[in-house]
């Protein structure tokens, strides 16, 4: 059968979480799932051509379960991108408006080394905030976005608009 029903099979709509009138994209069934996983693991990998990627940059917490084994199966490293005051380095941070509220992301400062070439990492694209405030952190650190790959696009949200807003990023969602 094809990914997309098997995803769309796959995530949970949860009504009212975290707050009233949200539809929230639980991903759990899908992680839970060795198939399901495995396949959406190997249609990221695909995306890109065998040593495109030198580093993962997963966006906590969901873009680290399937960001890491991305990179493992790409031959990439593995770089998280956390929320503010979790990495115990020094750090670069980038802040932006979301769904829900307002955060900060940060990433080592020494994270990647110059002319890397990165691919970004995450379970949702909502209203691209989140990935928008990570292509910055990347590219202020030195490195290049190759991509901003994720499960699930909220096209109605149009975060997709935001990242080409930037230029120069390709996003690809698998549903
Ligand atoms: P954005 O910044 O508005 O694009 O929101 C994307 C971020 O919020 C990602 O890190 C997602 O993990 C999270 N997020 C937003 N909506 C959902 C959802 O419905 N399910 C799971 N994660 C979500």
């Amino acid at each position: 059968a094809d990914l997309g029903a098997l995803i769309a099979a796959r995530v949970r709509d949860v009504p009212d979480y975290p707050q009233p009138g949200v539809v929230f994209k639980d991903i759990t069934p899908l992680l839970a799932d060795a198939g399901a996983f495995g396949q959406v693991v190997g249609a990221v990998v695909a995306q890109y051509g065998a040593g495109a990627v030198d580093k993962v940059a997963g966006i906590e917490a969901r873009g680290f379960i399937l960001g890491a084994p991305v990179a493992d199966r790409a031959g990439a490293g593995f770089v998280p991108v956390r929320k503010a005051g979790k990495l115990p380095s020094q750090v670069i941070a980038a802040s932006y408006d979301l769904e829900y509220g307002s955060a900060t992301i940060e990433v080592h400062a020494d994270a990647f080394t110059p002319g890397e070439r990165v691919l970004i990492v995450d379970d949702v694209l909502a209203t691209g905030g989140t990935a928008r405030a990570a292509v910055e952190l990347v590219r202020r650190a030195g490195a290049t976005v190759v991509g901003v790959s994720v499960l699930l696009e909220l096209a109605f949200l149009h975060g997709r608009e935001r990242l080409d807003a930037l230029g120069g990023v390709e996003t690809r969602a698998l549903l």
